[in-house]
């Protein structure tokens, strides 16, 4: 098991989308492991494997401190989501030290498969469905600070600009759920 460093922007290998998982063997339960023990150390509770660098339709969620759930998420696709929205800041380890508000709809069905190649639904809401869907955007090569509201862009420019130069934001600020966990 290894910690793998976790690529952040303007990496291009962030904006590409990542290939269908076709092999569900020892390689892959590796790479989820890795992915975990990367998550944990930078104290986040989502990576997709592109953010390792690896463009593989996968990702990790550990959200159980929060009364949700811990897995691994294979070849994952939206079947369902609320019209229903919720509000909540989000925050990306790609983006280090920022966090957004970022309208996300309040819940989602996921189809999926498991590490056995099996296929599986779940459902999410609140911070849960935000996960997923922030994870989900990562295998397509979309980083949610270019997806922002027209107001948040703006206020956030400078300090996406920062991140991107390699300097900290402004007024480093990790999301509530994240601060919570390294507590
Ligand atoms: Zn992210």
């Amino acid at each position: 098991m290894a910690v793998r460093k976790i690529l952040t922007i303007p990496d291009p290998v962030l904006y590409q989308k990542a290939e269908p998982v076709a092999k569900f063997d020892r390689k892959l339960r590796g790479l989820a492991r890795d992915m975990f023990e990367t998550m944990y150390e930078a104290s986040g509770v989502g990576l997709a494997a592109v953010q390792i660098g690896v463009l593989q339709r996968l990702l990790v969620i550990d959200l159980e401190d929060q009364g949700f759930i811990k897995g691994v998420f294979i070849n994952p696709e939206v079947l369902e989501v609320s019209e229903e929205m919720q509000e909540g800041e989000e925050g990306c380890l790609s983006v280090p030290g920022l966090s957004v508000p970022h309208p996300r709809p309040r819940w989602v069905k996921i189809g999926y498969q498991d590490l056995n190649g099996t296929k599986r639904t779940v459902e999410g809401e609140m911070l849960l469905a935000r996960a997923f869907l922030h994870e989900m955007d990562h295998l397509d090569g979309k980083v949610f600070v270019d997806q922002l509201e027209p107001d948040m862009k703006l206020e956030f420019a400078e300090d996406i600009e920062r991140i991107k130069a390699g300097k900290p934001p402004r007024e480093s600020k990790k999301p509530a759920y994240r601060r919570a966990r390294s507590a």
